[in-house]
């Protein structure tokens, strides 16, 4: 079984160790990827900060693209050396959710046998069904999309979370119309992704909310039409400016901020629908007047990974990338090795960040 180098984390809190583990083979209906590139995502860090619980010892990251090395028994539709981008959902295709169509939500709890061990023999845990921050992993074949060769793997990697979050979040769970007027809190990772896909629907005005006078800039590059500063008394009184005063068909929340939540209700118009895609911590809670939403018919409604099938999303996705409406590579705003994990870390926690992404076969 191959020795690997993994970025390991053995308390909440405490930096990551890169340590030499061992991979397990692919079993029936999986297969192993040798990683070119790897993302850092806010939800790998609220993890190793115990915001959510989890078993530790534990490898996190999920936003990785690279190459099938090895094939489990059963595997149809891919070959060894396809380039593909690897995802956290793992469908099981048969309970309700998967059913309706609704993979992201899927009920059926993982149970797979260990694919981790330390060189102790202490098993580890594979967070999020991945494990990626890794040179390889070993996921189902279920949880990738099969990808161009020519897709650069730093960008490619990016349509495993951050991208599907953001653009699903307003075009599959917001079911934005062209013409409609948007909001999006945040301009982050996934927020800029909310941005893009709000300009890709086709969305009359888009309105970025965010702490940042930088991260508003950056928000028009990627379609924002207009930009309002957080730090406002009332930014909302601000965006309503900017949309005659009616309110946002459909208002994406897309960080894990309470005040985010708190606020995110005044952005609404008549019939507004409010997409909850940050995610705060276990445990913190929100406040909101219900009768709002009753009189002006509007809603909230909680999205899951952009509501995505990724089979159907991602290539699409990434046809969008080729043809130049969707934007990849402007989201990567460090390169790393996997050695300098914890810094990429810091830097993300930093906010400045937009994507930092860790480089595996060339020097970043
Ligand atoms: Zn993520
Ligand atoms: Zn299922």
């Amino acid at each position: 079984m191959p020795q690997i180098k993994a970025a390991v984390l053995r308390a909440f809190g405490a930096p990551l160790a890169i340590e030499e583990v061992t991979l397990r083979a692919p079993e029936a209906g999986e297969i192993e990827v040798t990683l070119d590139a790897v993302a850092i995502c806010h939800s790998d860090i609220s993890f190793a900060e115990g915001g959510w619980g989890g078993a530790l010892p534990a490898v996190y990251g999920h936003e990785a693209a690279g190459r099938v090395s090895k094939l489990g028994a059963g595997v149809t539709g891919l070959a060894e050396g396809d380039f593909v981008v690897v995802t956290l959902i793992k469908p099981c295709g048969t309970c309700p959710s998967c059913g309706s169509g609704k993979p992201t939500i899927c009920e059926t709890p993982t149970i797979e046998p260990p694919k981790l061990t330390d060189s102790e023999g202490t098993a580890l845990t594979a967070a999020m069904n991945c494990g990626a921050f890794a040179e390889r992993v070993v996921v189902s074949a279920s949880q990738v999309v099969r990808l161009p060769d020519d897709l650069p793997a730093e960008s490619a990697a990016l349509l495993a979370c951050g991208v599907i979050t953001g653009v699903g979040a307003v075009i599959n769970a917001g079911r934005l119309r062209a013409g409609e007027d948007v909001v999006v809190i945040g301009a982050g990772g996934v927020g800029l992704n909310a941005i893009q896909g709000a300009r890709i629907a086709g969305a009359r005005r888009i309105v970025a909310v965010d702490m940042s006078e930088q991260k508003l800039a950056m928000a028009c590059d990627f379609g924002a039409t207009h930009g309002v500063l957080a730090t406002s008394e009332a930014p909302w009184k601000d965006a309503m400016k900017a949309l005659d005063g009616r309110g946002a068909d459909v208002v994406a929340v897309t960080v894990g901020a309470i005040r985010a939540y708190d606020d995110a209700q005044r952005y609404l118009g008549w019939g507004g629908r409010m997409i909850m895609v940050g995610m705060p911590h276990t445990g913190a809670m929100a406040q909101y007047e219900p009768v709002v939403n009753a009189f002006m018919g509007s809603s909230m409604v909680g999205s899951k990974m952009g509501d995505v099938v990724i089979s159907r999303d991602i290539p699409w996705m990434a046809d969008l990338y080729r043809q130049g409406r969707l934007k990849l590579d402007e989201l990567v705003s460090g390169r790393w090795r996997l050695d300098q994990i914890n810094e990429a870390i810091a830097d993300t926690k930093s906010g400045a960040a937009r994507r930092n992404v860790i480089l595996f076969n060339q020097d970043p």
